[in-house]
């Protein structure tokens, strides 16, 4: 079953072609990393599929359903999710009220009757908060406000945030910008259990190689907008434009 699909996703800013006609195919479990030197529209991709942007042209398809042009919140309903830069943390509340705000709210998105009666299932929310804490490595900080956090456990709390609306597909912007070593390595053993254990598809967006190479089941390649190569790790490596647009010959 493929899990997504965009065909000739395509979107201008003014003159700048920023996403060019891009054709993207992720099965379920095959988890995609986006490559590609900085502006080569790998966010803007990311932003069209989950409803940040409109596309200018161009189509988005979820287990087979149109969803091109939905609110983000639709989509985040359909089960796909994005970890969003620190703007989704609440800093001045706890990393648990933050997993439950995530977890009751990501599913509805918007005030409704099924909103009102999660509030009453509310064991079965504080159970997926807790969860996600867990598999964040963040409970044992769960009575810390969110603001106190060191900088690579808010990055993980924001990740914690994308996954407490139980995705079936799960979007990472480059999770790991800005952590230490330690910080990274333990960030990338995170996202491999989550993917293992949770069976998360996953699409990221990495700059680190090695990473990219030990997260990723199938690696697309872009470069001004446009894909120039999708295949398995071994592929890529092998493919000469990727060497010499992206590897650095
Ligand atoms: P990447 O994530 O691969 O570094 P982006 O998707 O962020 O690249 O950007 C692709 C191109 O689109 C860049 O040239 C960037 O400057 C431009 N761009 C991104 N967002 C906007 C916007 N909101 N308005 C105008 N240009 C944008
Ligand atoms: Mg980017």
């Amino acid at each position: 079953m493929m899990l997504l699909e965009t065909r000739d996703l395509t979107k201008r800013f003014g003159e700048l072609t920023a996403v060019d006609e891009v054709d993207l195919r992720i099965e379920e479990g095959d988890s995609l990393s986006i490559i590609g030197p900085n502006g080569a529209g790998k966010s803007t991709t990311i932003n069209l599929i989950t409803g940040l942007l409109a596309p200018t042209e161009g189509k988005v398809l979820y287990r087979g359903e149109e969803i091109t042009g939905q609110k983000p919140h639709q989509i985040v309903q359909r089960g796909l999710s994005k970890s969003f830069q620190t703007a989704s943390i609440f800093p001045e509340m706890t990393v648990e009220r933050n997993a439950i705000v995530a977890s009751l709210g990501a599913e509805h998105g918007s005030f409704s009757l099924n909103f009102l009666k999660r509030l009453v299932d509310y064991d079965d929310v504080i159970e997926r908060a807790e969860r996600t804490m867990k598999d964040m490595g963040l409970y044992e900080q769960r009575h810390v406000e969110a603001q106190s956090l060191p900088y690579g456990d808010k990055r993980r709390l924001e990740m914690a945030l994308a996954l407490a609306s139980n995705p079936d597909l799960l979007f990472l912007d480059e999770p790991t910008a800005g952590m230490s070593p330690d910080e990274t390595d333990a960030t990338v053993d995170l996202i491999e259990r989550i993917k293992e254990e949770r069976g998360v598809t996953i699409v990221l967006i990495e700059h680190d190689m090695e990473i990219i190479f030990r997260v990723s089941d199938r690696i697309a390649v872009l470069n001004r907008g446009a894909k120039i190569a999708d295949g398995t790790p071994d592929e890529i490596r092998g493919d000469p434009d990727v060497q010499e647009a992206y590897l650095g010959g």
